[in-house]
């Protein structure tokens, strides 16, 4: 039988991390092992699901590469499917009717509370002669269909934690259809998932609590259950649940503060799961070739974002600029320094400055930011740089005037340009750093660059002498 699995989110909101966790560990088993990755929109809550959070999903899923393969399914349209697996059963003795009002039920919590207990349904409420249920229906008063929970106890055997049993007598009889004849959750998932024919769910062990009730429904419906796989929640780097207090938690927001998106589904795939060993960095190929149920892990996955940021390093360094291009160039241009045009009249120099800045870059946006000094007219100095290599002004001045002299009178390439620096901090007595710092400075005005000589051949002799003719007259 081939594996069918999906991803069921609810449209209430952005896509967040740990649903896209969830998504892609869907997908890396599908595949892995063969099967369909099916996305279905649980879209059941009309007052809470909007579109905007659909399309945020699909966004998000198409964006991490994470496609499924068949239809879109919505939850929302199978609500007569719903309705008609409720009702057989009814006439199969699983289910029965409850005409008790909610002012009657808000009495009996009540009650209970009062005297310290949870409340519990008893089913003896709802147990009516036959005519008279007959006569209620036929005059038109409104029930819930709940389920007959069985005796005895309910199990499965989970790829993540091993055997679950549920005692019965834990578990009220729940609710499946409202009086207004709405589904409730536990009984659309498994309705939909038995329809899906889904042979493995796979969700946060947040659902650890529904998953007795739907197996439960799956035996009464004649179905023999999926698996199960509950992946373990998604921490702050505090230990509690991820939530906004902890910083972005929508993958779109990832994607905007310059995030690659395999550096996403990397980072996201060690949120639960370890292919073994100290392995980190791993394409999708190899992460899909390495996927496998046995690396799943139960213990909370803790969300580090300066991790991701590593990771996302790591990617910008490996990732060629021809890559990089369509995504850097959009913010480089929005920066309104350069046109696309000019970029593309100067393509191979563009694509050499972005080599140079995304082996030191965290994000793109990073590599946006570093990379828009190199086009505009005038160099912004960083006061710290300005501390640290602009000390004594005169003394740089001096510096930064024998340093412009000399490349003057230097061929433009790396290798001439480097032996001649290097043969003026002999003569002035000094480290190369003490030339090469304060150049920096009047190149770039910041701290770090890329190595001053790749600095001074992406930059050009015309732009660097000029910046270093500038740093002279602002030092002077
Ligand atoms: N719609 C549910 C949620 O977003 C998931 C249901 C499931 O995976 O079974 O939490």
């Amino acid at each position: 039988m081939s594996n069918r699995l999906r991803f069921a989110p609810s449209p209430t909101g952005y896509l967040h991390v740990g649903g896209a966790r969830t998504a892609l560990f869907n997908w890396l088993y599908v595949r892995r092992y063969g099967g369909q990755f099916l996305l279905r929109i649980e879209d059941t809550d009309r007052a809470r699901s909007t579109e905007d959070s659909t399309r945020a999903i699909f966004e998000g899923l198409r964006w991490l590469g994470l496609q499924w393969d068949e239809e879109v399914s919505y939850q929302g349209a199978n609500v007569a499917r719903h309705q008609a697996d409720a009702r057989r059963l009814l006439e199969s003795g699983h289910a029965y009717r409850d005409f008790t009002t909610p002012a009657e039920l808000d009495r009996l919590r009540g009650e209970a509370e009062a005297r310290g207990q949870a409340f519990r349904f008893d089913r003896r409420l709802a147990d009516l002669p036959a005519d008279e249920i007959d006569r209620r229906v036929a005059r038109g008063d409104p029930f819930a269909i709940r389920f007959r929970v069985p005796e005895g106890e309910t199990s499965w055997d989970d790829l993540v934690h091993g055997t679950i049993t549920f005692p019965n007598k834990d578990v009220d009889d729940f609710v499946i259809l409202r009086s207004d004849a709405s589904p409730v959750y536990n009984f659309a998932v498994v309705s939909d998932d038995v329809d899906m024919r889904i042979t493995l769910v796979m969700r946060g062990d947040d659902h650890i609590s529904n998953t007795p009730k739907q197996v439960m429904l799956y035996r009464a419906m004649g179905h023999e259950p999926p698996r199960f796989a509950h992946l373990p929640m998604i921490h702050g780097m505090d230990g509690k649940k991820l939530s906004k207090r902890h910083g972005a938690t929508a993958v779109g927001d990832y994607q905007h503060e310059g995030i690659l998106p395999a550096a996403m589904c990397n980072f996201l795939a060690l949120m639960g799961w370890s292919p073994g060993g100290d392995r980190e960095i791993m394409s999708m190929d190899e992460m899909v070739s390495l996927f496998s149920a046995e690396g799943l892990l139960r213990k909370a996955a803790i969300f580090d974002t300066k991790k991701l940021e590593w990771m996302n390093g790591q990617y910008l360094a490996l990732t060629p600029a021809t890559e990089l291009d369509p995504i850097v160039r959009p913010l480089v241009v929005a920066s309104g320094l350069v046109t696309s045009a000019q970029l593309d009249a100067r393509r191979d120099w563009w694509l050499s400055l972005l080599d140079l800045l995304r082996v030191r870059a965290r994000t793109t946006h990073d590599i946006a930011r570093q990379a828009a000094t190199y086009f505009s007219d005038s160099v912004e100095y960083d006061p710290d740089a300005v501390a640290k290599h602009w000390k004594d002004p005169a003394t740089a001045a001096s510096i930064l005037r024998a340093t412009g002299d000399r490349l003057a009178a230097t061929a433009w390439n790396a290798a001439a340009m480097e032996e001649a620096l290097r043969k003026l901090a002999e003569e002035l007595g000094v480290g190369g750093g003490k030339i090469f710092q304060p150049l920096r400075v009047a190149l770039v005005g910041q701290l770090a660059s890329p190595g001053i000589f790749d600095v001074l051949m992406v930059l050009g002799q015309e732009k660097s002498l000029a910046r270093i003719q500038a740093a002279v007259e602002r030092l002077g």
